[in-house]
């Protein structure tokens, strides 16, 4: 079954201009539903970054300066037009990342959200004045923007994670050379076509497509590039961090998790369940604050096995584009075999499948990269998926007794981005948020990703908040002004 109605060929938006890339070259974007090519994306290198880079440079000292309530209006303008478009740009989302349709609009929308939110706080970069030690002297603080950003996304939310840089950056007056990620960057290009309707200058925001590797080391090593902002794996944020060290960069990282959720026995088990699985398995697992490790207090154990098996087992496996899906298809065929490696190693070393553990056969999609969602328990921590992010469909369950043993055991990792817990003890509740080493908690909430609260972790998760006045706030330096008078 054919879903493309024609193959866009994606050119790079540097300066204002759409243009063929240096080396003449495209590579595919291909829907993971049906292995079909949807798009082809310019093979951007080292030359076309420059180009861009100039550009982002050259837009800076006009842009910086704009007033702030000027800057608003084009990023309220951009918000408007997302709106305006979402039904395009979520049929792109979910072509490229095969996520269903609905979660596809609701990124849209949230997008839009994210970009308004940022317009209204662009008028709010408030100053302070301090009071001197002596008479005969003044200090004020002013806030700058930094200059010109790299911001490089991933595929996972290819939408929200290109707004949720590029956004608070020209809020705060920044420029932007943006890459999104070679497996999704049709609603990159679609945003780039927006903004330059709503008003961006040229310059301001510039598109490149292409090898990352290139690409990346390029932005790195150019110093009018003054800070990096990046979502994507642990490994690669560790390898841009020593890149921008050179030149003492500004950066802002978003890297991986692997999630606690822990339900006590104290817990609403209904509800418990209920987001377990909403969380657990929205876009296919492939979200860095989804659980990678449940913990289920032992008392409870069969009880929440039984509601989430029937929970899990009404999941509605399928290409997302098709409506009335749960879950979509894999992105890409090395995130298939991810899962089904830890899958593998997990049973190899003694867990028990409750449901799932397969490529599911969906009608007319014989080439998708589908995974059924899949249950886990009697988890140990010598398992691959007790340690590293699975990225997929797969909840895999623990139990504990006590309430030290768990939250020693939620720590016990190198990453600290999201964790959940499930009760209805107050005081329980209160203590074991604070105990948790992450950059967010969940206390019976999923709903972590807010554009008024700060999102990011701590230890490997990353740093540097996106969203928020956080979020704002690492797109500006502080400058201080002392006069004697
Ligand atoms: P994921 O596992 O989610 O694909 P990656 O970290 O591999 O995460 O990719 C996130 C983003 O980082 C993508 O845009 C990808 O192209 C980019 N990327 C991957 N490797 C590099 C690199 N060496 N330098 C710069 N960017 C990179």
């Amino acid at each position: 079954m054919s879903l493309i109605t024609k193959i866009e060929n994606y050119k790079l938006y540097i300066n204002g201009e759409w243009i063929e890339p240096i080396s003449g070259e495209y590579f595919d974007v291909v829907n993971p539903a049906s292995g079909e090519v949807v798009s082809k994306a310019a093979a951007g290198d080292e030359r076309d970054t420059k180009k861009a880079i100039e550009a982002s440079y050259h837009a800076f000292p006009e842009w910086s300066t704009k007033p702030a309530a000027e800057r608003a209006r084009i990023l309220r303008r951009l918000s408007q037009l997302l709106l305006e478009n979402e039904a395009d740009i979520a049929r792109t989302i979910s072509l490229e990342v095969g996520k269903p349709i609905q979660q596809a609009i609701i990124e849209v929308k949230g997008s839009a959200e994210y970009t308004l939110w940022n317009a209204e706080e662009a008028r709010r970069i408030y100053g302070e004045t301090i009071p001197a030690p002596i008479r005969n002297k003044r200090l004020k603080v002013i806030r700058q923007p930094v200059g010109p950003v790299a911001a490089i996304t991933p595929w996972n939310f290819p939408l929200s994670m290109v707004i949720r840089k590029i956004a608070p950056a020209l809020a705060a007056g920044c420029t932007v050379v943006l890459k999104p990620a070679e497996l999704t960057p049709g609603s990159a290009v679609q945003v780039c076509q927006l903004a330059k309707q709503a008003g961006v200058p040229a310059g301001v925001l510039n598109l490149v497509t292409g090898n990352p590797v290139k690409i990346g080391e390029t932005l790195l090593s150019d110093k009018r590039i003054r800070k990096i902002t990046f979502t994507g794996s642990t490994p690669v944020g560790k390898q841009l961090l020593k890149q921008a060290a050179d030149q003492v960069k500004r950066v802002s990282m978003e890297l991986g998790g692997h999630a606690p959720l822990i339900v006590f026995e104290d817990a609403d088990l209904e509800q418990a369940v209920a987001s377990a699985t909403q969380v657990k398995f929205y876009n296919s697992g492939q979200t860095c604050i989804c659980p990678n490790r449940i913990y289920v207090q032992s008392s409870i154990k069969e009880s929440f096995l039984v509601l989430f098996k029937e929970r899990v087992g009404a999941l509605k496996v399928g290409n997302g584009l098709d409506g009335n899906v749960d879950v979509g298809p894999l992105t890409s065929k090395n995130a298939l075999e991810k899962v089904k490696s830890h899958v593998e190693d997990a049973l190899g070393k003694g867990a028990t499948l409750i449901i799932g553990g397969k490529e599911p056969v969906v009608e007319g999609y014989k080439e998708g990269y589908f995974y059924s969602p899949t249950i886990l328990c009697d988890i140990n921590e010598s398992m691959l998926i007790s340690n590293e992010e699975t990225f997929g469909p797969v909840a895999s369950i623990t139990t504990f007794d006590s309430e030290d043993e768990v939250v020693e055991k939620a720590n016990n990792t190198d990453y600290g981005l999201a964790a959940y817990i499930f009760t209805k003890d107050l005081s329980r509740s209160v203590r074991v948020s604070e105990a948790l080493e992450y950059g967010m908690v969940g206390i019976n909430d999923i709903g972590l990703a807010v554009v008024e609260g700060p999102f990011g972790g701590v230890k490997e998760s990353g740093m540097g908040r996106e969203g928020g006045p956080n979020g704002l706030n690492d797109f500006l330096e502080s400058k201080l002004i002392s006069t004697l008078i």
